[in-house]
């Protein structure tokens, strides 16, 4: 299965706890003021991946903890992106997704979309929701605006 990307990080330690592959998926429909990656918003940039050779690199690399599914907009890709999450998680791995869409809207999607549906119930924590330049604050872990939230999908009892 083919996941349009931006470009990989293989082993990070600042898009979540512990050492990360993060994959920074392309196109983005959000267009925030400010945002630190415009060139990963054009749905024809970027490179075309196959979900078995993240897997592969994935695997190859037993010090990673977790993947990170950043971009870009992971839930435009929904197919490609959930197929990826649970490949991650058959390997032990726990799955962390940056998403432009607020929760809310993410669970209003997933409702007549079952591969939004499908990448919600493997994210063990969701970062939700657009940059808001006025709200952007350093100091917080993992996030660039005070808008957005870390959420537990799984703990909300819906999935
Ligand atoms: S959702 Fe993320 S990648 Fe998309 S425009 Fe906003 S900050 Fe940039």
């Amino acid at each position: 299965m083919e996941l349009r990307i931006a470009g990989i990080v293989p082993e990070s330690v600042v898009d979540g706890p512990g050492i990360r592959f993060v994959v920074f998926v392309q196109g983005c429909p959000h267009h925030c003021p400010g945002c630190h990656n415009p060139d990963t918003h054009d749905f024809n940039g970027g490179e075309v991946a196959q979900v078995s050779d993240l897997v592969a690199q994935i695997k190859a690399l037993p010090p990673v903890r977790g993947v990170t599914i950043s971009g870009g907009e992971p839930f435009c890709q929904g197919q490609a992106c959930s197929t990826l999450a649970h490949e991650v998680k058959k390997l032990g791995k726990d799955v962390i997704v940056y998403s432009g869409y607020t929760y809310e809207q993410l669970r209003e999607m997933a409702v007549g979309d079952h591969h939004i549906q499908a990448l919600l119930s493997a994210t063990e924590i969701l970062i939700d929701g657009p940059f808001l330049q006025e709200q952007r604050d350093l100091n917080l872990p993992f996030r660039g605006s005070a808008n957005q939230r870390l959420i537990k999908p799984g703990e909300e009892g819906f999935f």
